[in-house]
């Protein structure tokens, strides 16, 4: 048995004992008995009552030490409310703490619940979402943040993306919103001002514009003397030096020409086109046309398969897609040696469809995949060159595809040949019967 409990115990057969010699001294053992256990009993009552008011006011009230068991008791009691108060004051420190750090940070963070009620947010996020303490706590945030794009992106909990909409207090700010989960269901709501960031897209974006624009006209008009220069050289003895020169001038002026047309294409592709109409696009015409455009290019050097579900229709931008298909099959012809095998594929895909252009040319290294679709980027510069490519082909596939919301896909063997893939999604696509389709 423990101890205290035990010399508790000796203590009350002492009493018991002192009550019993008391009792048999005054010749009245039960009165004896009676007091003694009263005594015993009053005391314990006593540290009671100190126990109940501690327990009450624990920071006010000392508690008595009187040993034994009641002393033990007490101790013990005293210990562990010690050191829940000191656990609790690190608690505190650490909450103030990250309250504090969150509050210091730039970006505004919103904690939610399972259902997207707000449970927490710092001074960032009051301000650019334009949050009020207390009265927007425990409301849904897609309620507060009403803009469509959002909307979408919370339905589908879309955590590996963000979303980029107008702050809900001032429509020249623009946010970047990203969900990130945690612990059980709940969700952080972390909130960017991305507006500086798209006012520099944008002013690089019309920078572009503009100097390609600017640069259209004076080089227009050099190809066109260049063009009237070509002839004569050929004719006049006396301009025979200068036959070699105004053809490489020539050829020059026309790489920039190229050059300025891809610069200004993209830069129509990456400004805001969503308002553009989309149509239902005949897409086994277009296709024809392209692999026509194959042939002439390839000057029958290649052998060019096509296989086309003709009843296979999308919706979009005629002049983009146009471009896809042109930019990928030309890069197929000029990228494949003499001989090779082009085929250009379009078919269903459960309710997508798919477009491919596969090749036998000369492939594309793992290391290289990745970049092809960088500005200006080229495995083979000189080569890339020598074809009239300005390194933007692949870029433009890449934006005219994200406007219809479709993916391109890359497979490759270096010397074995290369197969590009465009994906596009199920509501772009529609199936109609040829005589329909031609009325
Ligand atoms: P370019 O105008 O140089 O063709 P692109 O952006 O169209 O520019 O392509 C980028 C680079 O990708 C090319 O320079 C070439 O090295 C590589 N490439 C593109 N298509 C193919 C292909 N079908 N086979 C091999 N390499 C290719």
């Amino acid at each position: 048995m423990l101890r205290p409990l035990r010399r508790e115990l000796g203590r009350l057969s002492l009493t018991v004992l002192a009550g019993i010699f008391a009792g048999l001294a005054f010749d009245s053992l039960a009165l004896g008995l009676l007091l003694a256990l009263a005594a015993y009993l009053a005391l314990g009552l006593r540290y009671l009552a100190y126990l109940y008011v501690w327990a009450e006011h624990p920071k006010r009230v000392d508690l008595p030490e009187p040993g034994g068991l009641w002393g033990e008791v007490y101790e013990r009691l005293i210990e562990r409310n010690r050191r829940s108060r000191k656990r609790k004051k690190q608690l505190a420190e650490i909450v103030a703490q990250f309250r504090a750090s969150t509050e210091a940070l730039p970006d505004g963070a919103v904690a939610l619940g399972e259902h997207g009620e707000i449970a927490w947010f710092n001074a960032s996020a009051q301000a650019m979402l334009g949050l009020r303490i207390g009265q927007d706590t425990g409301l849904r945030i897609p309620n507060l943040i009403r803009h469509p794009a959002f909307s979408d992106y919370f339905e589908r909990r879309d955590f590996a993306h963000e979303v980029e909409v107008p702050s809900p207090v001032n429509d020249d700010i623009t946010l970047a919103l990203k969900l990130i989960p945690y612990g059980s269901r709940q969700m952080l709501l972390i909130v960017r001002d991305v507006s500086e960031r798209k006012r520099l897209e944008a002013a690089r974006r019309d920078f572009v514009a503009n100097a390609s624009h600017e640069l259209r006209t004076p080089l227009t008009v050099l190809r066109g003397y260049l063009e009237m220069l070509e002839p004569e050289a050929r004719r006049e003895a006396a301009l025979a030096a200068w036959r070699a020169p105004l053809a490489e001038m020539r050829a020059q002026a026309g790489r920039m020409h190229s050059l300025i047309a891809d610069l200004l294409k993209l830069a129509r592709l990456e400004s805001d086109v969503s308002s553009h109409r989309h149509e239902l696009l005949d897409v086994p015409r277009m296709l024809a046309r392209a692999a026509e455009e194959a042939r002439v290019l390839s000057k029958g050097q290649h052998r060019i398969e096509t296989e086309v579900e003709p009843d296979l229709f999308l919706v979009g931008r005629e002049s983009e897609i146009q471009s896809v298909f042109a930019n990928l099959v030309h890069n197929a012809v000029q990228y494949t040696p003499p001989g090779g095998l082009i085929r250009l594929r379009w078919h269903g895909d459960g309710g997508a469809a798919r477009f491919s252009v596969q090749d036998s040319g000369i492939g594309i290294a793992p290391s290289d995949i990745p970049r092809l679709t960088e500005r200006f980027y080229r495995v083979d510069v000189a080569r890339s060159r020598a074809s009239g490519g300005t390194g933007l082909g692949l870029s433009i596939v890449k934006h005219a595809l994200e406007q219809h919301e479709a993916a391109l896909g890359v497979e490759s063997i270096l010397g074995v040949g290369s197969a590009f893939t465009c994906r596009f999604p199920a509501h772009r696509v529609q199936r109609k019967a040829r005589a329909a389709a031609n009325e």
